[in-house]
């Protein structure tokens, strides 16, 4: 197996992690019921709606983190 002779310098990593480990801020989009700010292709938290129906009836469901 091929192991890499030397040690990847801080710099060398910090400039590779730099180019593609990048975190991209969550996009939101408004809700097309009630104009609130959504996650795109997930339900809206607010009034339940996707895709011009109502998907959910609560605010508060299981399964979704934060
Ligand atoms: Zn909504």
């Amino acid at each position: 197996m091929a192991v890499p002779k030397r040690r990847t310098s801080r710099s060398k990593r910090n400039i590779r992690r730099a180019n593609h480990d990048k975190v991209t801020p969550v996009q939101l989009i408004a809700c097309s019921n009630c104009g609130e700010p959504v996650v795109p292709h997930r339900a809206c938290a607010a009034c339940g709606h996707y895709k011009g129906r109502e998907v959910k009836a609560s605010r508060k469901t299981g399964g979704e983190k934060s």
